[in-house]
């Protein structure tokens, strides 16, 4: 039997990145699941994972210390061999501030983790996917993000400008490797019903801007997941360097 398909998905412990691991699952990909610090929320996605008939590996890395994200890999070459697909999903919010108030700590962490972090992981994919290295392709799915057009004005600019760098990003190395088996697409969620919004200060955040979503309604987890499983498939074979909003027409 043809082993199944490996994906890696960057903080799938919650949110979008769990969802993102469930579906796979029942589309037939074995699932490795990073998280940061929560390694029983890590450990019951691998429980969904494995009742979905696929094999689960947990694996803590935090994406921004380059030595915990090659030892990640290290332990997905000699346990589980050939990587078919990432998802660069692992990203943090922080208070709602604008930026004459935010201290450079913030500013270096948000950039560690979610430019710097998604950098170094989509790297050590293509040094394992691409035909140039002998892999034998695949697919990376960049979580950005809505604040990326939006800018977030007296929000999380800091936070808009992270993600703005996942789609020029995302647009490069699709070109880079389009002829090297690998396709690059990102996702764009708008405001999407999770756990980060408690760490910008405001859990009931998504809800009470429903208002300015023209759905009238923040995005689940498994309509971002959706998306993200699609680009992933075979089904969008000729798909790469896409930016797909999944923002309820935001
Ligand atoms: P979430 O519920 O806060 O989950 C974040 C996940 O990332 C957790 O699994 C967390 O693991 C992990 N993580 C955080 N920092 C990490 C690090 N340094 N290294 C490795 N893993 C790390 O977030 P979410 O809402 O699902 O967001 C997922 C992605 O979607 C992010 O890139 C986010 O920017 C993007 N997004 C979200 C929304 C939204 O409204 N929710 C909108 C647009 C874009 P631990 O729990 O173990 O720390």
């Amino acid at each position: 039997m043809t082993p199944a398909p490996v994906l890696l998905i960057t903080g799938a412990s919650r949110g979008i990145g769990a969802a993102t691991a469930r579906l796979a699952a029942q589309r037939g990909w074995d699932v490795v699941i990073n998280y940061a610090r929560d390694a029983a929320a890590a450990q019951a996605v691998a429980a969904e994972v494995r009742a979905a008939g696929q094999r689960a590996l947990v694996l803590q890395a935090d994406v921004a210390h380059e030595d915990q994200v090659l030892a990640m890999y290290a332990r997905i070459d000699a346990e589980w061999g050939r990587l078919g697909g990432l998802v660069n999903n692992a990203g943090i919010v922080d208070r709602q501030a604008r930026l004459d108030e935010m201290g450079s700590a913030r500013l270096q962490r948000m950039m560690a983790v979610n430019v710097v972090g998604a950098l170094v992981v989509a790297r050590e994919a293509v040094r394992r996917m691409s035909t140039r290295h002998g892999g034998a392709g695949g697919a990376i799915v960049n979580v950005s993000s809505a604040a990326a057009r939006l800018g977030s004005p007296a929000m999380y600019v800091d936070y808009a400008a992270s993600k703005g760098a996942i789609d020029t990003f995302t647009h490069g190395l699709a070109i880079e490797l389009a002829a090297e088996g690998v396709r690059v697409n990102a996702v764009r969620p708008g405001i999407t019903d999770t756990d980060i919004h408690a760490d910008s200060g405001d859990a009931e955040r998504a809800f009470k801007l429903a208002g300015i979503i023209p759905m009238q309604r923040p995005g689940r987890a498994d309509e971002v997941a959706a998306a993200i499983v699609w680009l992933l498939s075979a089904e969008a074979s000729y798909t790469t360097g896409a930016i797909v909003d999944v923002a309820g027409g935001r």
